[in-house]
C-alpha cells in the first residue's frame, strides 16, 4: 500500500525492533514522543491543579486568577546528555554496555534519592542514541528529568556539577570490567568537559521539544513510512562525518567499502538485540496516566496509518520471496510509491492489482485486501 508518498506492506507481520527496522523503527519512536508529550502535558497540569487549589484555599471565594486556568506555564524539565570517551578500537556492545551500567548505577542509591528531593526530581524519560563517525561507534544517552518546581541559577548549577561527579565515578567504577584481548584495560572513560550537558526548559512548548529530543535519531534516514508525520530531522541535523546506523546501509556511506559498512550493521544488529531504547524511571508512566505498551505493541498501529492498498498477493509468495530474494521487496516497496503496480505484479507475481473501488472498499472497512485474491490463492 501506499500513501502517495512512501509504501509499505501490510497484513505481514512486524518485527517490533526500534534499533534495526527502518518501519518499526518510526512508527515505534512516533508513538513515543506522543508518550513523552503526553506525559509533560499531565505533568503541567498536576502542577496547575495543585497550585489552584492551594490558591483557592488561601482565597475563599475568589475568582481564579488566569495564569492558574491554564497549564501551558507550569512544568519544568531537564534535557540531558551524557557521553563517553570513544575511539575506533572499542566494540559497540562494550560501550554500550558501559554507557547503560554507568546510568544505571548514576540513577540508583540513596546519593540519588537524597539528589532528586534537592532538586525536586519527580522522574525522568532516557533514550540510547548511537551514532558512527570517524571516532567509531559513540553511544550516548539522552534524557529528560521532569521537576515539580523551578531552580534558581545557584540550584542549576549545582545540580550541573553533581550530575557530571557522579557521573564520572560511576563511569570510573564500571570501566575497570573492560579489557582488550592481551589483558589490557580499554579506556572507558568519561569526557573530562563535555561528559554532561544540561538544558532547562519549562512550560507547554518544553513538551513538544523533549518528545523530539528523546525519539528522534540524527539525520532521520529510518522514517520510511512516517517522514510526513514525524517532521524530524532538524534539531539533530547530522553532524559531519557522522551517521545513524540506518545511513550506513547506503552504499558509500563515510567512504566505507561493502564489506566495512556489512560488518559494522552486524556488530550494531547484534549490540542492540534486546536492549531496550527509551526507559522511563519507575512509576513516572502511572503518576503521568501513560500506558505502559511494548514496542511490538506500538509497532501494530501501522496498521491504522493512512495509505491505498493496491496489489494483493498471497501470503506464499511474500514468505517465498523473503526467504529467496529478500531484496525483490525494497524493489516491489520502490515501484508501489510510483504507482507502479504493473512493475509490483512483475515482482510479486500471483496477486491482483486492484481497481479504484476495490482500493476505496478496502480502505472504508468495507473489504480485506484478502478478498481480492483469486480463489485458487486463498485455498490452503
Ligand atoms: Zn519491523
Amino acid at each position: 500500500m501506499t500513501n502517495g508518498e512512501k509504501a509499505r506492506f501490510t497484513g505481514t507481520m512486524l518485527c517490533g525492533s526500534i534499533w534495526a527496522c527502518p518501519t518499526c523503527s518510526a512508527i515505534i519512536r512516533h508513538e513515543r514522543a506522543h508518550e513523552v508529550a503526553l506525559a509533560i502535558g499531565n505533568h503541567a497540569e498536576k502542577l496547575r491543579k495543585a497550585a489552584a487549589d492551594q490558591w483557592q484555599a488561601e482565597h475563599e471565594g475568589q475568582r481564579l486568577p488566569p495564569e492558574l486556568m491554564v497549564s501551558d506555564s507550569f512544568g519544568n524539565y531537564i534535557f540531558g546528555t551524557l557521553t563517553l570517551r570513544h575511539d575506533r578500537t572499542m566494540p559497540l556492545a562494550m560501550t554500550l554496555d558501559a554507557i547503560l551500567k554507568g546510568w544505571t548505577k548514576m540513577i540508583n542509591g540513596s546519593p540519588w534519592q537524597r539528589a532528586s528531593e534537592r532538586w525536586k526530581i519527580r522522574g525522568f524519560v532516557r533514550a540510547i542514541e548511537i551514532t558512527y563517525g570517524v571516532n567509531g561507534w559513540h553511544p550516548h544517552i539522552h534524557f529528560v528529568m521532569f521537576l515539580d518546581g523551578d531552580l534558581d541559577d545557584g540550584q542549576r548549577e549545582a545540580m550541573q556539577q553533581w550530575l557530571l561527579d557522579r557521573w564520572k565515578t560511576m563511569v570510573k567504577r564500571v570501566a575497570k570490567a573492560y579489557k582488550k584481548k592481551d589483558g589490557n584495560p580499554y579506556n572507558v572513560a568519561p569526557n573530562d568537559e563535555h561528559g554532561i550537558d544540561l538544558q532547562f526548559k519549562s512550560g507547554k512548548d518544553a513538551g513538544t521539544a523533549a518528545a523530539e529530543y528523546i525519539t528522534k535519531i540524527q539525520g532521520d534516514k529510518g522514517g520510511v513510512t512516517l517522514a510526513q508525520e514525524i517532521a524530524r530531522g532538524d534539531i539533530k541535523n547530522g553532524r559531519m562525518g557522522s551517521v545513524n546506523p540506518f545511513q550506513l546501509l547506503d552504499s558509500g556511506c563515510l567512504g566505507l567499502s561493502d564489506f566495512q559498512r556489512e560488518d559494522l550493521w552486524l556488530e550494531y544488529w547484534q549490540a542492540t538485540l534486546r536492549r531496550r531504547c527509551i526507559t522511563w524511571s519507575r512509576g513516572l508512566k502511572e503518576d503521568m496516566e501513560v500506558e505502559e505498551l511494548e514496542d511490538e505493541e506500538l509497532a501494530e498501529k501501522a496498521d491504522e496509518l493512512p495509505g491505498l492498498v493496491g496489489y494483493v498477493v498471497p501470503n506464499r509468495v511474500y514468505k517465498d520471496i523473503r526467504k529467496s530474494a529478500p531484496e525483490t521487496l525494497a524493489d516491489a516497496l520502490d515501484a508501489a510509491e510510483r504507482e507502479d503496480w504493473q512493475e509490483v505484479a512483475r515482482l510479486l507475481p500471483g496477486g491482483v492489482i486492484l481497481t479504484d473501488e476495490q482500493q476505496d472498499a478496502i480502505a472504508d472497512g468495507e473489504a480485506k485486501p484478502g478478498d481480492y485474491l483469486p480463489t485458487m490463492s486463498v485455498m490452503v
